[in-house]
């Protein structure tokens, strides 16, 4: 049984202060997390302070948005993933869409970081999605295929279950737009059948696949209903802490 993960990608807001102010209002909603695991992923200069305020949450894990895959070196504003490891971070999330058509980050700097993150200790909320050209020139297969096999190449088995793999078809990302539960059920089917091939059918069992793009309180249930799907990774509707609370419930709802 896959436990479901929820994270709240903050993206580039919120101020340390303005997080501080946002956890506080979250941890007086949450109560009781046991079902379900939550992640929250601020900006880097936030993490040290959200670590220590959620230390007495052990089902709240803290995550980073990006690192660089070197160990160290003459890298002018880019962070490692042994600097995370140092301030307890669990998570980090690579390959997201925006630093790929934003930053130019190509599968294999995706998978450098991937295969770095794994070595540090790290667990990669590894995002793939395709286009909506993509989608409507039907290349959504291929597409999917040539994230997962180039972003995992050289990945072992045993790492391969440590991911947390993250659909998110860049149309639906901040546009309001979401993909029905059918179409993001086929597409993370399809990506399971792609980890079975680079792995094996048990450690594909073993992975769990968020979804991503436009997750919202009124949508979370059903999308969670969906067999292959394992949670959502969410961003403007996690700014909110009562709306991230919100789906939260709904996706421990989804269980019963
Ligand atoms: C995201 O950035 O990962 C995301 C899914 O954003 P939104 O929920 O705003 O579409």
């Amino acid at each position: 049984m896959r436990k479901k993960i929820l994270a709240a990608n903050w993206k580039m807001n919120l101020t340390q202060s303005e997080a501080e102010s946002y956890f506080a209002a979250f941890n007086s909603e949450i109560g009781e997390v046991d079902d379900v695991e939550v992640v929250i992923i601020p900006s880097f200069t936030t993490i040290p302070a959200l670590v220590s305020a959620s230390e007495k949450m052990p089902s709240i894990r803290i995550g980073a948005q990006n690192m660089h895959w070197e160990k160290s070196g003459a890298f002018t504003g880019e962070i490692s993933a042994s600097m995370l490891r140092a301030l307890f971070v669990k998570y980090v999330i690579l390959g997201h869409s925006e630093r790929r058509a934003l930053f130019g980050e190509t599968d294999e700097i995706v998978n450098r970081k991937v295969r770095a993150a794994l070595e540090a200790g790290l667990r990669p909320i590894f995002c793939i999605g395709e286009t909506l050209r993509e989608r409507d020139a039907g290349k959504v297969e291929e597409v999917l295929s040539r994230q997962v096999r180039l972003g995992l190449e050289g990945v072992s088995q045993k790492d391969l279950s440590e991911i947390v793999v993250a659909y998110e078809p860049c149309w639906a990302i901040g546009t309001g737009r979401t993909a029905t539960p059918a179409e993001a059920e086929q597409a993370h089917a399809y990506v399971r059948s792609i980890l079975t091939e680079i792995s094996t059918a048990t450690v594909a069992d073993r992975i769990r696949i968020q979804y991503g793009g436009s997750v919202k309180p009124d949508n979370t249930e059903e999308l969670m209903r969906q067999k292959d799907i394992d949670g959502a990774l969410v961003g403007g509707a996690s700014l909110d802490p009562r709306s991230f609370v919100r789906i939260i419930r709904r996706a421990e709802a989804a269980l019963k």
